[in-house]
């Protein structure tokens, strides 16, 4: 095999392993931000349920003041009674009172209600706290192994950069210029092998005179469909 291919292979073998690890790289932030949007519902849903549950509470209260007040005029309206001689005055009061006591009745059903669905929220709010704990307990042990990640993909990269200018300084400008253009354009593809006269980068056949050139591995081949750098292999 030519010696140019031979580190035009290595060359493109460290420019594959940076892409990846750019691409691997290039996910952390999305991942950091996942994680983020996971806890800030978590956070949301309890904040919510807490809410509603105080809701509830402010209004069963509002409710208890209302009947307080109506029993309070019940009262009133009794001793009213007490004093009256007048048997019409006497009946209208005690409609009033009759009409007191319904009302009394509804708010405490809907006092009944209201607890009911107090306790129940507070159930849920004690979950929602119990998750968000756990979504934020969960949410450190991953950004920290997000930020290990990232460091560990970063020293990598720095190491096969650093393999990759002393495999280029071995090879022509020009030459790096070609495949270097060839990576970018061809889904980093750009030196490839050429299996019964079909180029394994785009699989379409090339002449038989090419392929023996290739075979020869006295020069660069490049594929007459795509446009790579042709190798035999083996
Ligand atoms: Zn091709």
């Amino acid at each position: 095999m030519l010696k140019e291919i031979e580190q035009l292979l290595l060359l493109q073998d460290r420019d594959q392993k940076i892409k990846m690890i750019k691409a691997e790289l290039e996910t952390v932030p999305s991942e950091q931000e996942r994680i983020e949007r996971f806890v800030a519902a978590k956070s949301s849903a309890f904040e919510q349920v807490r809410q509603r549950s105080r809701d509830a509470e402010i209004q069963r209260k509002m409710l208890e003041l209302d009947a307080q007040s109506r029993r309070e005029s019940i009262a009133k309206y009794k001793t009213q009674q007490y004093q009256t001689r007048k048997n019409d005055e006497f009946q209208a009061i005690s409609q009033e009172i009759r009409r007191f006591e319904q009302e009394i009745q509804q708010i405490e059903d809907h006092e009944i209600e209201l607890m009911e669905q107090t306790e129940q929220f507070q159930k849920e709010t004690v979950y929602a706290e119990l998750e968000l704990k756990t979504a934020k307990r969960q949410s450190e042990v991953q950004q920290a192994d997000l930020k290990k990640k990232e460091a560990t993909l970063g020293e990598r990269l720095q190491q096969v950069e650093i393999e990759r200018e002393q495999l280029a300084q071995g090879l022509d400008p020009g030459l790096i210029f070609q495949y270097t253009r060839l990576f970018t354009t061809k889904g980093g593809n750009a030196v490839v092998p050429v299996e019964h006269e079909f180029c394994m980068g785009c699989h379409m056949k090339n002449t038989s005179a090419l392929v023996h050139r290739a075979k020869l591995g006295r020069e660069i081949v490049h594929c007459q469909q795509c446009g790579r750098i042709l190798y035999y292999p083996g």
